[in-house]
Protein backbone atom coordinates (compact mmCIF):
# COMPACT_ATOMS: atom_id res chain seq x y z
CA UNK A 1 0.00 0.00 0.00
CA UNK A 2 0.99 3.60 -1.03
CA UNK A 3 1.39 5.42 2.05
CA UNK A 4 -0.50 8.91 2.50
CA UNK A 5 -0.72 12.06 3.84
CA UNK A 6 -3.51 14.01 4.91
CA UNK A 7 -3.96 17.96 3.82
CA UNK A 8 -4.68 20.28 6.26
CA UNK A 9 -8.56 19.90 4.56
CA UNK A 10 -8.66 15.61 5.77
CA UNK A 11 -8.57 14.88 2.54
CA UNK A 12 -5.61 12.14 2.26
CA UNK A 13 -3.23 11.90 -1.00
CA UNK A 14 -1.55 9.01 -1.57
CA UNK A 15 2.15 9.60 -1.23
CA UNK A 16 3.35 8.03 -4.74
CA UNK A 17 1.34 8.71 -8.09
CA UNK A 18 2.21 8.95 -12.15
CA UNK A 19 2.55 12.31 -13.34
CA UNK A 20 1.31 12.22 -17.55
CA UNK A 21 3.23 15.13 -18.76
CA UNK A 22 4.07 14.52 -22.13
CA UNK A 23 2.47 11.95 -22.67
CA UNK A 24 1.05 11.39 -25.82
CA UNK A 25 -2.77 11.84 -25.60
CA UNK A 26 -3.53 8.84 -27.92
CA UNK A 27 -1.39 6.62 -25.25
CA UNK A 28 -1.96 7.68 -22.50
CA UNK A 29 -4.89 5.50 -21.51
CA UNK A 30 -2.32 2.72 -22.20
CA UNK A 31 0.49 4.31 -20.03
CA UNK A 32 -2.37 4.70 -17.05
CA UNK A 33 -3.92 1.81 -17.51
CA UNK A 34 0.12 0.09 -17.54
CA UNK A 35 0.34 2.09 -13.92
CA UNK A 36 -3.21 1.32 -12.28
CA UNK A 37 -2.16 -2.28 -13.49
CA UNK A 38 1.07 -1.79 -11.38
CA UNK A 39 -0.94 -0.38 -8.45
CA UNK A 40 -0.84 3.28 -8.52
CA UNK A 41 -4.16 4.86 -7.42
CA UNK A 42 -2.78 8.74 -8.27
CA UNK A 43 -2.47 10.09 -11.23
CA UNK A 44 -1.32 13.75 -11.96
CA UNK A 45 -2.53 15.40 -15.03
CA UNK A 46 -3.65 18.87 -16.66
CA UNK A 47 -5.93 20.94 -18.95
CA UNK A 48 -2.18 21.64 -20.70
CA UNK A 49 -1.19 18.33 -21.10
CA UNK A 50 -4.08 17.35 -23.41
CA UNK A 51 -4.52 14.28 -22.12
CA UNK A 52 -7.40 14.13 -19.55
CA UNK A 53 -9.12 12.18 -22.02
CA UNK A 54 -6.93 9.30 -21.93
CA UNK A 55 -6.56 9.52 -18.07
CA UNK A 56 -11.04 9.37 -18.38
CA UNK A 57 -11.01 6.20 -20.05
CA UNK A 58 -7.87 4.12 -18.42
CA UNK A 59 -9.58 4.58 -15.36
CA UNK A 60 -13.37 3.72 -16.27
CA UNK A 61 -12.20 0.99 -17.94
CA UNK A 62 -10.39 -0.65 -14.85
CA UNK A 63 -13.24 -1.22 -13.01
CA UNK A 64 -11.30 0.56 -9.79
CA UNK A 65 -13.56 1.78 -7.03
CA UNK A 66 -13.81 5.85 -7.32
CA UNK A 67 -12.50 5.63 -3.94
CA UNK A 68 -10.04 4.31 -4.08
CA UNK A 69 -8.51 6.47 -6.66
CA UNK A 70 -6.43 10.59 -6.32
CA UNK A 71 -7.25 12.74 -9.41
CA UNK A 72 -5.69 15.61 -9.99
CA UNK A 73 -6.33 18.02 -12.77
CA UNK A 74 -5.07 22.09 -13.24
CA UNK A 75 -6.19 25.40 -14.79
CA UNK A 76 -4.83 26.16 -17.56
CA UNK A 77 -3.32 29.44 -18.04
CA UNK A 78 -5.82 31.18 -19.94
CA UNK A 79 -8.53 29.62 -17.66
CA UNK A 80 -7.85 32.60 -14.71
CA UNK A 81 -11.09 34.36 -13.48
CA UNK A 82 -13.50 33.22 -10.82
CA UNK A 83 -16.23 31.36 -13.12
CA UNK A 84 -13.64 30.87 -15.79
CA UNK A 85 -11.95 28.66 -13.74
CA UNK A 86 -14.93 26.53 -12.57
CA UNK A 87 -16.32 26.48 -15.89
CA UNK A 88 -12.75 24.84 -17.28
CA UNK A 89 -13.21 22.34 -14.29
CA UNK A 90 -16.36 21.65 -15.24
CA UNK A 91 -14.84 20.82 -18.75
CA UNK A 92 -12.19 18.64 -17.28
CA UNK A 93 -14.75 16.76 -15.67
CA UNK A 94 -16.63 15.87 -19.20
CA UNK A 95 -13.24 14.79 -20.42
CA UNK A 96 -12.41 13.03 -17.52
CA UNK A 97 -15.57 11.39 -16.99
CA UNK A 98 -15.77 12.06 -13.38
CA UNK A 99 -18.31 13.48 -11.00
CA UNK A 100 -15.48 15.60 -8.98
CA UNK A 101 -11.71 15.06 -9.23
CA UNK A 102 -9.89 14.72 -5.68
CA UNK A 103 -7.05 18.17 -6.50
CA UNK A 104 -7.83 20.87 -8.67
CA UNK A 105 -4.57 23.07 -9.24
CA UNK A 106 -4.19 26.49 -10.12
CA UNK A 107 -1.31 25.44 -12.72
CA UNK A 108 1.13 28.84 -12.82
CA UNK A 109 0.27 32.08 -10.90
CA UNK A 110 1.49 34.59 -13.72
CA UNK A 111 2.12 37.49 -11.39
CA UNK A 112 2.34 39.77 -13.90
CA UNK A 113 -1.42 38.68 -14.90
CA UNK A 114 -2.66 39.17 -11.47
CA UNK A 115 -5.84 37.36 -11.28
CA UNK A 116 -5.04 34.47 -8.86
CA UNK A 117 -6.78 35.98 -5.96
CA UNK A 118 -10.01 35.72 -8.07
CA UNK A 119 -9.00 32.46 -9.57
CA UNK A 120 -8.58 31.12 -6.18
CA UNK A 121 -11.96 31.96 -5.21
CA UNK A 122 -13.55 30.15 -8.08
CA UNK A 123 -11.66 27.12 -6.55
CA UNK A 124 -12.91 27.32 -3.65
CA UNK A 125 -16.35 28.16 -5.26
CA UNK A 126 -15.67 24.33 -6.89
CA UNK A 127 -14.78 23.00 -3.76
CA UNK A 128 -18.24 23.46 -1.87
CA UNK A 129 -20.08 22.47 -4.85
CA UNK A 130 -18.53 19.29 -4.42
CA UNK A 131 -16.69 19.04 -7.94
CA UNK A 132 -13.26 19.00 -6.25
CA UNK A 133 -12.29 17.11 -2.98
CA UNK A 134 -9.49 19.60 -2.41
CA UNK A 135 -7.81 22.68 -4.16
CA UNK A 136 -4.36 23.98 -4.42
CA UNK A 137 -2.08 25.76 -6.22
CA UNK A 138 0.97 25.33 -8.28
CA UNK A 139 4.34 27.14 -9.03
CA UNK A 140 3.40 29.24 -6.25
CA UNK A 141 5.96 31.54 -4.28
CA UNK A 142 5.61 32.79 -0.96
CA UNK A 143 4.36 36.43 -1.92
CA UNK A 144 1.35 34.67 -3.73
CA UNK A 145 0.60 32.70 -0.88
CA UNK A 146 0.95 35.17 1.34
CA UNK A 147 -1.67 37.20 -1.09
CA UNK A 148 -4.03 34.27 -0.97
CA UNK A 149 -3.54 34.10 2.94
CA UNK A 150 -4.78 37.81 3.12
CA UNK A 151 -7.19 37.93 0.85
CA UNK A 152 -8.94 34.51 0.23
CA UNK A 153 -10.20 32.63 3.58
CA UNK A 154 -8.87 29.28 2.59
CA UNK A 155 -4.96 27.87 2.20
CA UNK A 156 -4.13 25.50 -0.49
CA UNK A 157 -4.15 22.12 0.89
CA UNK A 158 -0.68 21.90 -1.59
CA UNK A 159 1.81 23.62 -3.61
CA UNK A 160 3.08 22.01 -6.76
CA UNK A 161 6.32 22.95 -7.40
CA UNK A 162 9.47 22.04 -9.20
CA UNK A 163 11.65 20.18 -6.72
CA UNK A 164 14.73 17.64 -7.54
CA UNK A 165 18.66 17.18 -5.31
CA UNK A 166 19.11 20.03 -7.73
CA UNK A 167 16.84 22.41 -6.80
CA UNK A 168 15.82 20.99 -3.02
CA UNK A 169 13.87 24.41 -2.85
CA UNK A 170 14.56 24.39 0.82
CA UNK A 171 13.21 28.00 1.94
CA UNK A 172 9.93 26.93 0.12
CA UNK A 173 9.75 23.65 1.79
CA UNK A 174 10.00 25.63 5.41
CA UNK A 175 7.43 27.83 4.41
CA UNK A 176 4.99 25.15 3.41
CA UNK A 177 5.52 23.63 6.32
CA UNK A 178 5.06 26.67 8.48
CA UNK A 179 1.72 27.36 6.75
CA UNK A 180 -0.16 23.84 7.20
CA UNK A 181 0.63 23.26 2.69
CA UNK A 182 1.67 20.05 1.54
CA UNK A 183 5.09 20.17 -1.07
CA UNK A 184 4.84 18.12 -4.39
CA UNK A 185 7.86 17.93 -6.35
CA UNK A 186 7.30 17.93 -9.83
CA UNK A 187 10.03 16.55 -12.42
CA UNK A 188 11.02 14.66 -9.27
CA UNK A 189 13.42 13.00 -11.16
CA UNK A 190 15.11 15.71 -12.80
CA UNK A 191 13.10 14.30 -16.43
CA UNK A 192 15.67 11.88 -15.96
CA UNK A 193 18.51 13.61 -17.82
CA UNK A 194 21.87 14.54 -16.23
CA UNK A 195 21.21 13.92 -12.71
CA UNK A 196 20.76 10.39 -11.97
CA UNK A 197 23.93 9.82 -13.66
CA UNK A 198 25.88 11.78 -11.13
CA UNK A 199 28.20 9.88 -8.99
CA UNK A 200 26.50 11.08 -5.88
CA UNK A 201 23.42 9.10 -6.89
CA UNK A 202 24.71 6.14 -8.95
CA UNK A 203 27.50 5.62 -6.04
CA UNK A 204 24.43 5.10 -3.28
CA UNK A 205 22.59 3.55 -5.71
CA UNK A 206 25.36 1.01 -6.35
CA UNK A 207 25.31 0.34 -2.69
CA UNK A 208 21.48 -0.10 -1.71
CA UNK A 209 21.52 -2.12 -4.10
CA UNK A 210 18.93 -0.20 -5.91
CA UNK A 211 18.17 2.50 -9.10
CA UNK A 212 19.41 5.83 -9.08
CA UNK A 213 15.54 6.78 -10.02
CA UNK A 214 14.72 4.75 -6.75
CA UNK A 215 17.33 6.70 -4.79
CA UNK A 216 16.07 9.81 -5.98
CA UNK A 217 12.21 8.94 -5.32
CA UNK A 218 13.31 7.65 -1.37
CA UNK A 219 14.82 10.66 -0.96
CA UNK A 220 11.99 12.88 -2.00
CA UNK A 221 10.01 10.50 0.03
CA UNK A 222 12.31 10.70 3.32
CA UNK A 223 11.82 14.67 3.27
CA UNK A 224 7.78 14.20 2.79
CA UNK A 225 7.40 15.20 -0.20
CA UNK A 226 4.51 14.01 -2.53
CA UNK A 227 5.68 12.25 -6.15
CA UNK A 228 4.46 11.15 -9.36
CA UNK A 229 7.32 10.44 -11.84
CA UNK A 230 6.14 10.21 -15.54
CA UNK A 231 7.40 7.24 -17.85
CA UNK A 232 6.18 6.10 -21.16
CA UNK A 233 8.08 2.74 -20.44
CA UNK A 234 5.82 0.04 -18.58
CA UNK A 235 9.67 -1.45 -16.82
CA UNK A 236 10.67 2.10 -15.24
CA UNK A 237 6.69 2.70 -14.17
CA UNK A 238 7.10 -0.44 -12.44
CA UNK A 239 10.49 0.05 -10.61
CA UNK A 240 9.54 3.73 -9.63
CA UNK A 241 6.50 2.51 -7.43
CA UNK A 242 9.17 -0.06 -6.04
CA UNK A 243 10.47 2.72 -3.55
CA UNK A 244 9.32 2.17 -0.44
CA UNK A 245 12.33 -0.42 0.86
CA UNK A 246 14.48 2.01 -0.06
CA UNK A 247 17.44 2.25 2.70
CA UNK A 248 18.88 5.23 2.97
CA UNK A 249 20.68 6.84 5.75
CA UNK A 250 21.32 10.09 7.05
CA UNK A 251 24.55 10.37 5.67
CA UNK A 252 23.29 9.32 2.20
CA UNK A 253 20.61 12.07 2.85
CA UNK A 254 22.26 14.82 3.66
CA UNK A 255 24.51 13.78 0.35
CA UNK A 256 22.07 14.17 -2.00
CA UNK A 257 21.08 17.34 0.06
CA UNK A 258 24.03 18.79 -1.04
CA UNK A 259 23.74 18.73 -4.65
CA UNK A 260 21.27 21.21 -4.70
CA UNK A 261 22.30 24.20 -7.38
CA UNK A 262 19.67 26.30 -7.31
CA UNK A 263 18.78 24.57 -11.12
CA UNK A 264 15.65 24.97 -12.56
CA UNK A 265 14.65 23.06 -15.83
CA UNK A 266 11.12 24.83 -16.26
CA UNK A 267 10.43 28.47 -16.19
CA UNK A 268 10.56 30.73 -13.29
CA UNK A 269 6.80 31.31 -12.33
CA UNK A 270 7.56 35.21 -11.52
CA UNK A 271 7.47 35.57 -15.69
CA UNK A 272 5.48 32.24 -16.92
CA UNK A 273 2.13 31.99 -18.73
P1 LIG B 1 10.23 13.37 -14.18
O1 LIG B 1 11.25 13.91 -13.25
O2 LIG B 1 9.15 12.52 -13.66
O3 LIG B 1 11.05 12.61 -15.31
C1 LIG B 1 10.42 11.87 -16.33
C2 LIG B 1 11.47 11.36 -17.33
O4 LIG B 1 12.50 10.66 -16.64
C3 LIG B 1 10.88 10.36 -18.32
O5 LIG B 1 10.42 11.02 -19.47
C4 LIG B 1 12.06 9.45 -18.62
O6 LIG B 1 12.83 10.01 -19.64
C5 LIG B 1 12.86 9.48 -17.34
N1 LIG B 1 12.60 8.33 -16.44
C6 LIG B 1 11.42 7.98 -15.84
N2 LIG B 1 11.60 6.93 -15.03
C7 LIG B 1 12.91 6.60 -15.11
C8 LIG B 1 13.70 5.60 -14.50
N3 LIG B 1 13.17 4.74 -13.62
N4 LIG B 1 15.03 5.55 -14.82
C9 LIG B 1 15.58 6.42 -15.68
N5 LIG B 1 14.88 7.42 -16.27
C10 LIG B 1 13.56 7.49 -16.00
O7 LIG B 1 9.67 14.61 -15.02
P2 LIG B 1 8.26 15.24 -15.38
O8 LIG B 1 7.44 14.34 -16.21
O9 LIG B 1 8.56 16.59 -15.90
O10 LIG B 1 7.54 15.41 -13.95
C11 LIG B 1 6.67 14.46 -13.39
C12 LIG B 1 5.25 14.96 -13.36
O11 LIG B 1 5.17 16.22 -12.69
C13 LIG B 1 4.66 15.27 -14.74
O12 LIG B 1 4.34 14.11 -15.47
C14 LIG B 1 3.50 16.13 -14.36
O13 LIG B 1 2.43 15.33 -13.87
C15 LIG B 1 4.10 16.98 -13.24
N6 LIG B 1 4.62 18.29 -13.71
C16 LIG B 1 4.00 19.42 -13.26
C17 LIG B 1 4.45 20.67 -13.65
C18 LIG B 1 3.78 21.89 -13.12
O14 LIG B 1 4.05 22.99 -13.60
N7 LIG B 1 2.92 21.78 -12.16
C19 LIG B 1 5.53 20.79 -14.53
C20 LIG B 1 6.15 19.63 -14.98
C21 LIG B 1 5.69 18.38 -14.55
Amino acid sequence: MTPTITLNDGVRIPQLGFGVFQIDPARTADKVKAALEIGYRHIDTAQMYGNEEGVGKAIADSGIARDELFVTTKLNNDGHGRDEALKRLEESLDRLGLEFVDLYLIHWPQPELDRYVETWEGLEDAKKEGRTRSIGVSNFHPQHLDRLAAETSTVPSINQIELHPHLSQAALREYHHNHGIATEAWSPIGQGKGLLEESTITDIAQRVGKTPAQVVLAWHLHHGNIVFPKSNTVSRIQENFQIFDVELGGDDIAAIDRMNADQRIGPNPENFG
